[in-house]
């Protein structure tokens, strides 16, 4: 187009410096003169069609990040923000908070006025949040009756008056089809870095903040880890659970267990946590069902025992040899390999297999008893005793419980916890001691948590008590001093005898 363009031009300069134009020249400059016109046509299309197309560009981008409603950011666009925040951190040091806005009892303006309605009044409630924030916050709408914005100092703005001042300003009357309706809302605030590491984690955990707050009623509320695990479903919880497997993050507990005719020789249970910071852990109860479920048990019963036989090890360089009780699960007790793998552990660290229990629940041997027996019996070999937990919750029958190769019964807590208030359980205890002498295995009490029951169970035969009574679940330290106690105890009594 361009070299048509130049032709034109050259081509009417040489006719306007020539007199007498002849018939080709003037045929030439009419082919020159519609292709001019052809080529402003030609010119102004494209140029139209790139203008639209650009603009249909900018929409569908506007339209994948904003909502169509309130025309605000969208979700994903708040993500990209705050993730945006995140790596400037990293520079700048800026810390920042996240507040979600949930407008409460939304669904009854829904519900009352009609979907048309509702729209009006979130349109109307974005208008207003929009005045408030100031030019530079950034405001989302994350999901239906939900805004979320980012403060990016919270050093400088106090974040709760700032929320309080908010909450003022949004909770006064709307105009709904000429009614005036009240709206009131609740928040949720989230830190960074305080509270997450991801974009995802703080946005949710705002969403939690707001959630807690109104589980309690409050107009507002800042994150907490302890409110954390009653909204992360299984499925988060399971992803969370591969981070921490990557990195082991758990702790292992020892809870002592009362040897009731050998006072001298302590016994540990050894009960995994898995700590979230802030001084809370999620539940093995909560968590080993999923980690069942994912199939990561076994790097974690490998992990139980791994850590449990080399702090047997450490314990019995300083000349301490307590007894250790190590749960598995159920899919450990379908594991041909978990044997080989024991049999090495005690021979690298050169432990006295008689000073492990494994422990497993009465369910789990049930789910498959000629497995579990196999299983069992080879583990048992190694020179390792083996107890029945939670004993009377599994239906086992007599003539399966006689052939398993077991040492010990754990009676469940259910039957333990009443059973001086309870004919039926205490029955059912002190028929399951008379089962379990019979059968020459010992008997554990567990969840006794006073006295009274304590010395109850013993006159009654129990050969080791469990519970809150004797003592709770102990972190590392807490267990070595305890053992360091008994230890010095027992040389004393050794040395006046
Ligand atoms: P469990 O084997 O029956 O362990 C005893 C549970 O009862 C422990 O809870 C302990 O803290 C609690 N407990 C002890 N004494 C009392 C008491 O007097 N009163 C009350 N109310 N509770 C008492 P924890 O540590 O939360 O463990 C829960 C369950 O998680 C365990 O029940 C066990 O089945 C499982 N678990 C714990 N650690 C492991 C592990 O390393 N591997 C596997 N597979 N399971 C584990
Ligand atoms: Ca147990
Ligand atoms: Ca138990």
């Amino acid at each position: 187009m361009l070299g048509f363009v130049l032709g034109y031009v050259v081509f009417t300069a040489y006719m306007a410096m020539t007199p007498k134009v002849s018939v080709i020249e003037f045929i030439v400059s009419m082919v020159f003169f519609g292709g001019g016109i052809f080529c402003v046509m030609i010119f102004s299309v494209v140029s139209q069609s790139m203008e639209r197309i650009a603009f249909a560009e900018f929409q569908q981008r506007h339209n994948e990040s904003h909502d169509s409603l309130t025309g605000l950011p969208n979700r994903r666009f708040l993500l990209q923000t705050i993730n945006q925040h995140i790596s400037d951190f990293e520079t700048t040091q800026q810390r920042f908070a996240v507040a979600t806005v949930d407008i409460n009892n939304f669904n009854h303006i829904n519900e009352i006025f009609g979907h048309q309605a509702g729209d009006s009044v979130l349109y109307q409630y974005s208008e207003r949040l929009r005045e408030f924030v100031e030019q530079d916050i950034f405001l989302a709408r994350t999901s239906g009756n939900r805004f979320t914005f980012i403060i990016t100092s919270p050093e400088t703005t106090n974040v709760t008056q700032y929320i309080e001042t908010i909450q003022a300003y949004l909770d006064h009357p709307l105009t709904i089809n000429d009614h005036d309706v009240n709206l009131t809302s609740t928040v949720g605030v989230a830190l960074y870095p305080e509270h997450g590491a991801t974009a995802e984690d703080i946005l949710k955990r705002s969403e939690i903040a707001m959630y807690s707050a109104k589980r309690i009623q409050v107009p507002y509320a800042v994150y907490e880890a302890a409110s954390y695990r009653q909204f992360y479903d299984k499925v988060e919880l399971a992803q969370m659970l591969q981070v921490a497997m990557e990195n082991m993050d758990f702790d292992l507990y020892f809870q002592p267990v009362l040897n009731v005719n050998k006072t001298h020789k302590t016994t540990f249970e050894v009960l995994i946590r898995w700590p979230l910071g802030n001084g809370c852990s999620v539940s093995p109860d909560e968590f080993i069902p999923i980690a069942e479920q994912t199939n990561v048990i076994q790097q974690i019963t490998r992990w139980v025992l791994k850590k449990t036989i080399t702090q047997l090890a450490e314990w019995s360089e300083k000349g301490m040899s307590p007894h250790v009780q190590v749960n598995l699960s159920v899919k450990d007790i379908e594991d041909d390999s978990l044997e080989p793998f024991l049999s090495q552990l005690l021979k690298d660290y050169t432990i006295d297999p008689s000073q492990l229990t494994l422990e497993i629940t009465e369910t789990s041997m049930m789910q498959n008893p000629k497995k579990a027996q196999t299983v069992l019996e080879k583990i048992k070999k190694l020179g390792v005793s083996l107890s029945i937990d939670d004993f009377g919750t599994g239906f086992s029958s007599l003539s399966i419980l006689s052939n398993m190769p077991i040492d010990e019964i754990k009676i469940d807590r259910s039957f333990v916890t009443d059973l001086l208030y309870s004919s039926n359980h205490e029955a059912i205890v002190r028929s399951t001691i008379y089962l379990a002498h019979s059968l020459e295995c010992s008997v554990v009490a567990e969840g006794v948590e006073t006295e009274a029951l304590g010395q109850y169970l013993m006159s009654i035969g129990c050969d080791k008590i469990q519970g809150f009574w004797y003592g709770r679940p102990m972190n590392l330290a807490q267990a070595d001093t305890w053992l360091r106690d008994v230890h010095m105890i027992n040389h004393r009594v050794a040395s006046q005898n």
